[in-house]
């Protein structure tokens, strides 16, 4: 099924990776491979091409009911009798599988996202590992408290307990798709949980890679399920299915919404990880080569299909024009192409419908009146490329300035000072992620505590560590991932009250 444009495939493919995607892969259900119950497929394509890359079976409810009673058996059964420890190091050994397996991974990520495979190497797979490594230490560390009580006259002894909350339904989307995986799987196995894992229908082949090496790790059977398919079938019976006691969600803001109604049959707990529009300020103090750049890193880092990409750049007012100049001379430079090239550095967006989308966006601004920079449409004929772009002269009720666009399209504005700032950078439904560049550390610090964000990035962006908590104020979500706030979404605490 592989499409082998010579043009577009100067990278040798891993003897793997080529029988990987060759072979019509099948769901992941209680340790075992097995076709959809309704035998459909699905065909995953290729971004740089539109071709079909693999083909894939497609889970529907029926898959779902399968996959949560095999979670439930093993949470109840093998899952829960392992000690902590014991738990730690198949987590562990997952983490030094996919490292031992980064080349097949990347080049799989690669395929199926689009995304350059030096990006995949350096940045998702070794990000993958780390969170594993690091939620393995937490699995021996899940601990309650003890509890001093104020009842007159009577002595008691009281202590919690965190407990794992059960069988957990995870919905990822596909910008990241092993790294999202990782950053789900992770806390939830280190908690003691059992999970079934949708991955998007775009991206499903390195999840699926994971579901083995998970195996080849000791994990028992039923304890990790991955069902590929799509939303609207396999993901809905996730989010409403009754055996399921929670559901975490990464996606769209739309989407996360649908979830909560889902949710509501059986009250199941929910977690969300959703959309953001954030904020890039730069100060006329930052120092200008390292300001230019950060900001061309923020939004053009996997071609804007990032939740924080830095999608509204503020310039303190004297510096508006050489940013702005900046900005677009990085936009200019970055070289387009398959993933798999070598001096790849910007690949094709994920799908025709991402393609669509985004340059949709890019209409309705010059429509509004934006001023396109540089960039402003597609590149090519072939796969689904879209220009670096960088739009000025917009104004805060245009659709480019409140909505995600969700790929490279930055739109630049001025500010005059701290206060004005604050207001601005706040000025939307989302909080997510924001950056900050200046040479005044105190500025930066009085800023980051106005800014209603998860995440305040000063003089970086987009660094991220399985010990940094991340996730969203207002509409960009529920709860945090990563650090060990992570365990409070996969924890239920249970207090114990004995009278002496
Ligand atoms: P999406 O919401 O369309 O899809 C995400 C996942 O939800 C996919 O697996 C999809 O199949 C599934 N889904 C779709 N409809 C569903 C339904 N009715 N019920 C259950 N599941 C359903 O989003 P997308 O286009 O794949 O991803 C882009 C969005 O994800 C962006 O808005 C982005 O900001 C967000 N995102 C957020 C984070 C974060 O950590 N906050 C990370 C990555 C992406």
């Amino acid at each position: 099924f592989i499409d082998r444009k010579p043009t577009l495939m100067t990278v040798t493919l891993e003897k793997s990776v080529e029988d990987f995607v060759a072979t019509p892969r099948q769901l992941f259900i209680d340790g075992r491979r097995v076709d959809a119950a309704s035998g459909k497929t699905f065909a995953t394509p290729n971004p740089a091409t539109g071709q079909p890359l693999a083909h894939v079976a497609e889970a529907d409810a029926e898959d779902v009911e399968r996959a949560v009673r095999a979670a439930r058996r093993a949470f109840e059964g093998p899952w829960s009798r392992l000690t902590a420890s014991e738990r730690g190091r198949m987590i562990w050994r997952i983490g030094d599988l996919i490292l031992e397996h980064t080349e097949e991974l990347a080049q799989l990520e690669s395929l199926d996202n689009g995304k350059p495979l030096a990006v995949a190497r350096a940045a998702d797979i070794p990000l993958a590992a780390d969170m594993f490594h690091y939620m393995a230490g937490w699995a021996t560390k899940i601990e309650g408290n003890t509890i001093a009580l104020s009842v007159p006259g009577a002595a008691f002894h009281a202590y919690t307990l965190r407990e794992p909350i059960g069988v957990i339904a995870q919905i990822i989307p596909w910008n990241f798709p092993l790294l999202m995986a990782a950053w789900k799987l992770a806390p939830a196995l280190a908690t003691g949980n059992t999970v079934i894992l949708k991955p998007a229908e775009q991206t499903p082949l390195t999840a699926l890679r994971l579901a083995e090496l998970i195996a080849q790790a000791g994990i028992p059977d039923g304890v990790v399920n991955v069902l590929p398919g799509y939303g609207e079938s396999a993901g809905a019976a996730l989010a409403a299915h009754d055996g399921v006691d929670k559901v975490a969600f990464t996606g769209s803001t739309e989407v996360g919404r649908l979830i909560v109604r889902a949710a509501a049959g059986n009250l199941k707990k929910v977690s969300l990880e959703l959309g953001g529009k954030s904020p890039n300020i730069v100060f006329d103090d930052a120092d200008p080569e390292i300001a230019v750049q950060g900001a061309a890193d923020a939004i053009f880092f996997n071609h804007g299909q990032c939740c924080v990409a830095g999608s509204r750049l503020f310039i303190q007012r004297d510096r508006f024009e050489q940013v702005v100049e900046g900005v677009a001379d990085i936009a200019r430079g970055i070289r387009l192409g398959s993933g798999l090239e070598p001096d790849t550095q910007m690949g094709p967006l994920v799908s025709a419908e991402q393609l669509q989308r985004v340059t949709g966006y890019l209409d309705a601004g010059r429509g509004e009146g934006a001023r396109t920079v540089v960039g402003g449409g597609r590149h090519g004929e072939q796969g689904y490329f879209v220009q670096p772009t960088v739009l000025t002269d917009t104004r805060p009720d245009m659709k480019v300035v409140r909505e995600e666009i969700f790929g490279p399209v930055v739109v630049a504005s001025p500010f005059s000072d701290l206060d004005e700032i604050a207001a601005q950078a706040n000025d939307t439904t989302y909080g997510l992620g924001a950056g900050i560049w200046t040479r005044d550390i105190s500025k930066a610090h009085a800023l980051a505590s106005k800014i209603r964000a998860g995440t305040v990035w000063i003089n970086c962006y987009n660094v991220f560590d399985a010990a940094l908590p991340f996730g969203g104020y207002k509409q960009s979500g529920w709860g945090r991932e990563m650090g060990h706030e992570v365990l409070e979404a996969y924890t239920e605490v249970k207090a114990v009250c004995t009278r002496l």
